[in-house]
């Protein structure tokens, strides 16, 4: 299976000590035998970011890989999902991927996963050394992060071993890693204020004063289209519709003098899309990659504990230390305290937990306990339960017979786990 010279470079880092070497790293044949035979590592995602992350993984010399995507392949993926090809539209990118690194990658042994990470408990992840992420989505990200945080809680009482996260993002020609050692550096909810709210523009803005071509855009999209067509829904991967919009834009931008409007950048527009960008994810994974083998090694000292990178001007990157907040509500004990009025209605705390920054949840379902018993006072993800409970979003906290310090439970797509906040009842009315 091997061949004579198959792992001197990677070899040269492990058998011998060196000017750069962690100083605890023990140099020797053991080492890398722990990255073959021995480590698992669990690759999220199977996209832009897991195509490469597997790719590298395999020739770094990791066997014991798993994949797990829930994604099946489409068209646009093809230019930069190295990995799959037009025969494969429409099948599952782990089971696509997993299938090529072991085909060409001899004794590699990938195991695919066409699922969700929320498919899967405790005992699923439980089993990975080292866990890295290739993931387009944030819910996701949080989702991981707080199950690992859960896990190395309870490890660390064990006296077991962490579960490092390693997590790679991408948009367009900007990308981070980031390596977390869940409960000892900073984790994706301490530093949440990093993901900005998806950026619109103002109304006023693309009906009045448009500067930028995606004004003009968002001006036919949402203006133009619901008056001249509002018998239709945009469809953004109807070409008659894009052309439709794409002229129309044109017009627009002639009028105001701005350039830039094309078909490409209008259909990314309706479909808020920001263009991936082959290279950039080379980039990323292969920092991702390069800390799991010095995770799994010890061989070198990992990231502490964020990189940037940027490379729409030149090429910029940098370095620093995302801190653990102190509340962070996946990672710290600490119970949130949120102040309402009493005359405040049950939609309002819902519309806080979604809005506030440091919060950002999804669809959030409240659960309380009034007079010993377990009520709950609206909860989305169940149709008959929403039904039922969707008359209490029009009450008022006191109608709902919520009292001052009254603990309220929150279950969210962001976390694992349910989140206990406490309620402080104002009784007068807040302006
Ligand atoms: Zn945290």
């Amino acid at each position: 299976m091997d061949w004579p010279g198959r792992w001197t470079h990677v070899e040269k880092l492990l058998v011998r000590n060196g000017p750069f070497a962690h100083e605890d790293f023990s140099p020797g044949p053991q080492v890398f035998d722990f990255v073959r035979n021995v480590c698992n590592v669990l690759v999220i995602g199977a996209g832009g970011l897991g195509c490469e992350l597997l790719k590298n993984l395999a020739m770094l010399g990791f066997r014991n890989i798993d994949v797990i995507d829930m994604d099946t392949i489409e068209i646009s993926n093809l230019n930069r999902q190295f990995l799959f090809r037009a025969s494969d539209v429409g099948k599952p990118k782990a089971e696509v991927a997993a299938a090529y690194i072991n085909k060409h990658i001899e004794g590699c042994n990938v195991t695919p996963h066409f699922k969700k990470i929320q498919d899967y408990d405790d005992s699923f992840y439980r089993k990975f050394h080292i866990i890295v992420c290739g993931l387009d989505s944030i819910v996701a990200r949080r989702w991981i992060n707080g199950m690992l945080i859960g896990i190395n809680a309870e490890e660390s009482e064990q006296d077991g071993a962490l579960i490092p996260m390693i997590d790679g993002g991408t948009e367009g020609f900007k990308g981070n890693v980031r390596v977390m050692l869940p409960s000892m550096t900073a984790c994706i909810d301490c530093t949440l204020d990093l993901y900005p709210p998806q950026v619109t523009f103002p109304l006023c803005t693309i009906a009045q004063t448009p500067r930028l071509p995606e004004h003009c855009i968002e001006y036919v999209k949402v203006l133009l289209w619901p008056k001249e067509r509002k018998d239709e829904a945009i469809d953004g991967d109807d070409p008659q519709h894009v052309k439709w919009i794409y002229e129309k834009a044109l017009e627009r931008a002639a009028e105001y003098n701005i350039s830039g409007v094309t078909y490409r950048l209008t259909q990314g527009v309706i479909k808020n899309i920001i263009p991936a960008v082959a290279s950039t994810n080379a980039v990323i994974a292969a920092a991702c990659a390069t800390e799991v083998f010095k995770l799994a090694t010890s061989s070198y000292t990992p990231l502490n504990n964020y990189m940037v990178f940027n490379d729409i001007d030149g090429i910029y990157t940098y370095t620093f230390e995302a801190e653990k907040k102190d509340n962070c509500l996946a990672c710290s004990q600490i119970v949130h305290t949120l102040t309402f009025s009493e005359l405040d209605k049950l939609q309002d705390v819902i519309d806080f937990l979604i809005e506030n920054a440091e919060y950002q949840m999804k669809s959030p379902g409240l659960t309380t306990s009034i007079d010993g018993k377990h009520k709950t006072l609206y909860m989305q993800s169940i149709q008959s339960i929403e039904v039922a409970t969707r008359p209490n979003l029009k009450k008022t906290l006191k109608d709902l017979g919520i009292v001052d310090g009254q603990q309220i439970v929150v279950a969210d797509s962001t976390t694992p786990t349910s989140v206990i906040f406490k309620l402080n009842l104002t009784s007068k009315m807040e302006s």
